[in-house]
């Protein structure tokens, strides 16, 4: 079949098979992408019109307990200068946050011990205390479903935990022994059964990545059906055992966003920091393939520089209205509008 087929045929039967998914991901002409990205674009159109939600990020810790081979704040990485918010800078965040127009707030972190079950539910209920009309959406790795729990009773009401890899072997090569894909993709079931509009995903090019390996990214989230798909270019970072491996690709980073929108029509899909920092314009260029969310960043100034996951992040922040300006003026330069309402996910 033409690569042209296959996208009619994604579009209207939402999937392919495994060969018609490598093809397409692999044989694209310049033509057959812009056609990609129109059909995902009128797919996402039809589900969300022209809104694009945005989400105030707050890297609130970047302590992690978990050794992933790229990831800039491993903890074997002595380089990385460590901090924590209290829960009083969190609040901060969030009401600056409220005041510039954010409804939505993505706690995220490494695997921080000093949030324990009980610190991190008492900043969940005073977020949601002050502000009942707005998301929290968590991002702190692996932990039990007792703790998953009580967060969800404290008023979390989302959660991403991108799955990383679906493969065995490639999670092998990018992660630690005391690591297991099984306990990644339990907990994302878990997170899923518990209420929590889920979040999985992957990096694109990460190291060992393989065309078959994102075939099976895709196959695992056509089972798990989460609500928000996180996908970035992987970046290499000077301090992990990755130093030197090859950063993926934006244009491969937007035909996956592409795909992702036409096999999940009403998925959240954010234009990630990853792919704003791979090209200057890589956000808007992943609106233009599909993605419907930005997630600019609210932590403070002082350790905005120190959640550096890969090397050159961008420190886009939203910390003044000006900066909220500027994006919305991006955003209206490729035909979409912000809204700051909390934009729940289509999936049910
Ligand atoms: N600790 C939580 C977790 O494991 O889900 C959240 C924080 S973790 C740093 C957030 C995400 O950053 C990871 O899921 C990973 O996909 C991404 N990330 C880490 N290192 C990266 C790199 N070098 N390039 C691109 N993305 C990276």
């Amino acid at each position: 079949m033409t690569s042209r087929g296959l996208i009619q045929k994604l579009e209207k039967e939402r999937d392919l098979t495994n060969a018609g998914l490598v093809q397409l991901i692999q044989g694209l002409t310049p033509d057959d992408e812009k056609e990609l990205f129109a059909r995902a674009r009128a797919v996402r159109e039809a589900e969300y019109g022209k809104a694009v939600y945005v989400r105030g990020l707050i890297e609130f810790t970047n302590i992690c307990q978990n050794d992933c081979y790229y990831c800039g704040i491993r903890k074997s990485n002595t380089k990385a200068e460590r901090y924590r918010l209290t829960p009083d800078e969190i609040l901060c965040c969030v009401r600056e946050g409220y005041r510039l127009g954010f409804r939505t707030f993505v706690l995220q972190g490494g695997e921080d011990p000093w949030y324990t079950k009980e610190r991190l539910a008492a900043v969940i209920h005073s977020i949601k205390k002050e502000f009942p009309s707005c998301a929290v959406t968590l991002s702190v790795g692996e932990r039990t479903r007792e703790e998953y729990m009580c967060w969800r009773e404290a008023g979390a009401d989302r959660y991403l935990l991108r799955h990383e890899t679906a493969d065995e072997s490639h999670y092998r090569r990018l992660h630690p022994e005391d690591m297991s894909l099984r306990s990644r993709m339990e907990c994302l079931y878990t997170l899923r059964d518990l209420g929590y509009q889920t979040g999985a995903g992957f990096m694109v090019g990460s190291p060992g990545q393989t065309v078959d390996n994102l075939v099976s990214d895709l196959r695992f989230l056509q089972q798990l059906r989460p609500h928000m798909i996180g996908i970035g270019p992987y970046l290499s970072h000077p301090d992990t055992p990755f130093a030197g491996e090859p950063d993926g690709s934006c244009r491969l980073t937007l035909i996956l966003l592409a795909v992702l929108r036409l096999m999940f029509p009403g998925v959240l899909l954010p234009a990630t920091t990853a792919l704003g920092t791979i090209a200057p314009d890589g956000r808007e260029r992943g609106l233009l393939a599909g993605a419907n969310v930005l997630m600019p960043n609210l932590s403070p100034e002082s350790v905005r520089t120190k959640y550096e996951l890969y090397h050159d992040k961008i420190h886009t922040g939203a910390e003044s209205a000006m900066h909220l300006d500027e994006l919305r003026r991006r955003v209206e330069s490729v035909g979409y509008c912000i809204v700051t309402d909390r934009g729940d996910s289509r999936i049910g």
